[in-house]
């Protein structure tokens, strides 16, 4: 019969090395799930618990689990964290490497892979505390190997990584074949980020139903607040107690981006009026602070250059798309009044039309931010000039 060991945060405040997260997690739980009949109770306690992956997509990990059938499967695990408004996944590895290699070796248990990967950014901060970690780690069944990927945006999209684990080309391939069925080198991959990984050693340990009941997010918080970095939260936690968390407001509060550079802005009324802020809009789990002196539409632009320039620009959308949404909000940004009906016809022509999901994380940005600062839209065009100052993120 299984034993869980009783719930435990993944954040610890220092660095946790092997014995320090034995001590606080328990050993690897492997032996509860031993055989055919483990890996198959392990995949239900994951359906139960309700874990959805936390690296942007929220699909439901059991599924991804039981999709990976067939010869010489292997895990990939994701640390990229492209978006530069996330740095929940460098904290987590930063602080609980074994975390997340316990996820990597429960993953590899549930799929029948003998190998798994480790994808970080070049020169990513986490590497070294990875690289500590694997060093201590001399029981673990399945070897895994870190791998450096090109630091762009697109380059940690699931297909891209696939792709460049196969080829040495960091650009992604559409959404079929899924991994599941053909991945690296043809095999079936399990694609998941090392945090949702996280989260799965802690459900083989408590079980889902400590799991759901003590669930915990990780969220990345910045902007303007006095205490800008990663949280581990209850789901419920509003937008307002976030910013409780940091620290508070640095100053007034003008509106809120949940999820990332592909995200999707809230006016500060509406955020604060909202339910659970965390997961409540598409994307990553990360929330930006726009004070009140800053110009929202600066911003967004600023950001949708940013991801025009970081797109593979393999598919019209983002060759001609995404360039041509940035320029014109940049020029709403600077008055010209001949932007906005353009805007107003492009965005819904790119929509879902690429072969992945980046210029639809674009379009979401640059359409909400049309909606929530339609007051500033409106001022642009009269004076044909942005009045605020602030039109970055600090
Ligand atoms: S939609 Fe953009 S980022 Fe995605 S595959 Fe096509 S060109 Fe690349």
């Amino acid at each position: 019969m299984t034993t869980f060991t009783p719930m435990a945060r993944a954040l610890p405040a220092r660095r946790l090395g092997l014995a320090g997260h034995e001590q606080a997690h328990g050993v690897l739980p492997l032996a509860a799930f031993d055989g055919r009949e483990g890996r198959r109770r392990l995949i239900a306690e994951v359906t139960a618990a309700g874990l959805r992956g936390r690296g942007g997509g929220g699909f439901p990990t059991a599924r991804k689990l039981a999709a990976v059938r067939g010869r010489r499967p292997i895990v990939v695990a994701n640390g990229c964290e492209g978006d530069p408004l996330s740095s929940k996944d460098r904290t987590l590895l930063g602080l609980a490497p074994h975390l997340v290699l316990d996820g990597i070796q429960l993953a590899a248990h549930a799929v029948a892979a003998t190998e798994a990967v480790l994808c970080l950014h070049e020169g990513s901060r986490a590497r070294a505390s990875v690289e500590g970690a694997l060093a201590e780690r001399r029981a673990d069944p399945v070897p895994v190997r870190i791998v450096d990927v090109p630091p762009r945006y697109v380059a940690s999209e699931e297909s891209a990584l696939v792709h460049y684990l196969t080829t040495g080309d960091a650009r992604p391939t559409g959404k079929e074949p899924r991994p599941a069925e053909r991945g690296v080198d043809r095999r079936p991959t399990l694609v998941d980020n090392v945090d949702t990984l996280a989260q799965l050693a802690l459900i083989a340990r408590q079980g889902a139903g400590t799991y759901r009941r003590t669930r915990m997010d990780l969220v990345t918080i910045n902007g303007a607040v006095r205490q800008a970095g990663v949280l581990e939260v209850p789901p419920e936690t509003t937008a307002a107690e976030l910013i409780g968390y940091a620290g508070g407001p640095a100053r007034p509060v003008q509106a809120v981006l949940m999820g990332g550079y592909g995200g999707t802005w809230l006016p500060w009324t509406a955020a604060t009026a909202a339910g659970p802020a965390v997961g409540a809009a598409p994307g990553i789990a990360s929330m930006h602070v726009l004070p009140a002196s800053a110009c929202g539409l600066a911003f967004t632009a600023k950001v949708l250059t940013h991801l025009a320039d970081e797109s593979a620009r393999q598919c019209g959308p983002c060759m001609f798309g995404l360039p041509a949404i940035a320029a014109d909000l940049t020029g709403l940004v600077a008055g010209d009044r001949h932007t906005l009906g353009r805007l107003e016809r492009r965005l819904p022509l790119v929509t879902g039309r690429g072969a992945c999901a980046h210029p639809d994380g674009a379009v979401r940005l640059a359409a909400s931010a049309l909606r929530v600062f339609g007051q500033d839209v409106t001022a642009h065009l009269r004076e044909r000039r942005c009045t605020a100052h602030y039109g970055g993120s600090r």
